[in-house]
């Protein structure tokens, strides 16, 4: 294993550290009204750029791009509802969360009927403000907790109009995506995934930003001391449109992609969950599965399902790319979901840590899953000889490293990878990985070239 990753895999401190990092990042982040497009999502990725060297792309608005069209590129300066006595009831300033995402302009008097055909709120919820956006239809609207809502409706009777200002712009533009490419041996690609496009939302949004980052941040670390065997690919992009854009702006390109996960919703405390490619037993789907098993902690597996994140275009039919996600709780399973509740007390240094250090788990997996084969297959090599019994001597697992040793060499025949060994005996990937580059060392076993 690289000593980037074992650092971070292996050292609770530095494990911690990573989780503060990454809550710090978002917390840089959090103010910027991100959309789909705009000076937002622009912001969030220079900010980005001083941790990990993005590429920035702008891809122009009127675009074609499968079956949808690049749209118009939105901006907002400043938003808020005025009462008669001009005090602001609703201020974007306050909250970013508070414009309906995508609002046109606006600057009118209006009763506050008028008014309330265009105010959202959650009333199961009455403390939190709802996240709502109107991409695809033009629209106005402000959103706010339920409780506000009803003390409005209460004075409505004594207040003349209200002055209602959205000073936003919707024109021709660009959608805008961060992406960086860490050559490796092979052009074979892992694609890691995020979306950009959330306002003031951490769990479902900033969290995947902050964790992507760092992953590249300990893949660049780890290059430095041993080229890696994937190319890995990242990408910020706006949700749905984003993937689409960049789908159909890289097909050619697309084949490369062996593995991929897409990273959101992972900062809260609950278990971490797997929703598994399309394909449903691709090798991504296996590393995950093993890496959560070997934890040994709780952990939940759903099957593809074509809602989610940007999994539903990578695994749409004309792809069917094999790309999970791996989150926490998943998108809408917890109340803080799309709401202003969604803060940065909701995502905590532990849980970022952790999810990390399972995304690395993953990827050193994904590095290591060879195929060897045996070079003494006719009859059991005898280990004596070669003191391959006292490599593993003292140590508490030397049992274990035997028995391990006996699958590797038995199932080294060209065709079994050391998942496919792993997952066979029993033993954790880790140790099948061990004991076979010692009898690799030990000339008893030779490693297939990849990409057969
Ligand atoms: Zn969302």
């Amino acid at each position: 294993m690289g000593k980037a990753l074992e650092f971070l895999q292996q050292e609770q401190v530095n494990r911690a550290a990573c989780g503060e990092a990454m809550h710090q990042l978002m917390t840089t982040l959090h103010p910027i009204c991100r959309s789909i497009t705009g000076d937002g999502v622009r912001q969030s990725l220079a900010i980005l750029q001083q941790h990990i060297p993005l590429t920035i792309h702008e891809v122009p608005t009127g675009t074609a791009v499968f079956d949808w069209t690049v749209p118009k590129e939105w901006n907002i300066r400043d938003a808020y509802v005025k009462n008669a006595r001009g005090e602001k009831v609703i201020d974007f300033q306050q909250s970013n969360l508070h414009i309906l995402n995508y609002s046109t302009p606006i600057a009118a008097q209006m009763p506050f009927a008028a008014l309330k055909q265009h105010l959202f709120s959650l009333p199961d919820q009455p403390h939190s403000i709802p996240y709502r956006t109107s991409y695809y239809r033009e629209s106005w609207g402000f959103c706010l907790a339920h409780e506000t809502l009803l003390k409005l409706e209460e004075g409505a009777q004594e207040e003349g109009d209200y002055e209602v200002y959205i000073d936003a712009t919707l024109t021709d533009g660009h959608l805008t995506y961060g992406e960086l490419i860490l050559p490796g041996e092979s052009e074979e690609t892992v694609l890691i995934s995020c979306h950009c496009c959330h306002p003031a939302l951490c769990n479902d949004n900033l969290s995947g930003m902050a964790l992507s980052t760092y992953l590249a941040k300990a893949l660049i670390e780890q290059q430095a001391v041993r080229q890696q065997r994937y190319t890995y690919r990242f990408l910020f992009i706006p949700g749905t449109i984003g993937s689409i854009t960049w789908l159909a702006l890289h097909e050619a390109e697309v084949e490369k992609i062996k593995h991929g996960l897409v990273v959101a919703c992972v900062g809260d405390e609950g278990s971490l969950t797997y929703k598994k490619s399309r394909r449903g037993d691709a090798e991504i789907d296996r590393a995950v599965l093993h890496a959560l098993a070997q934890r040994q902690q709780p952990y939940e597996v759903l099957d593809f399902s074509p809602f989610g994140y940007d999994e539903r275009q990578y695994c749409s039919p004309g792809f069917n790319l094999p790309v999970g996600s791996l989150t926490r709780t998943p998108h809408g399973r917890f109340p803080q979901y799309h709401t202003s509740d969604d803060n940065l007390t909701f995502v905590t240094p532990a849980a970022l840590g952790d999810s990390l250090a399972t995304y690395l788990a993953v990827v050193d997996l994904l590095e290591r899953n060879h195929y060897y084969c045996n070079l003494k297959p006719k009859g059991e090599p005898q280990l004596g000889k070669r003191n391959l019994y006292s490599a593993f001597g003292g140590k508490k697992d030397a049992k274990a490293s035997e028995m391990a040793m006996l699958w590797v060499l038995n199932f080294s025949d060209g065709s079994h990878s050391l998942l496919d060994i792993a997952e066979k005996s029993g033993y954790g990937f880790q140790l099948i990985a061990e004991v076979a580059s010692i009898l690799e060392e030990h000339d008893l076993l030779a490693r297939m070239p990849d990409g057969r």
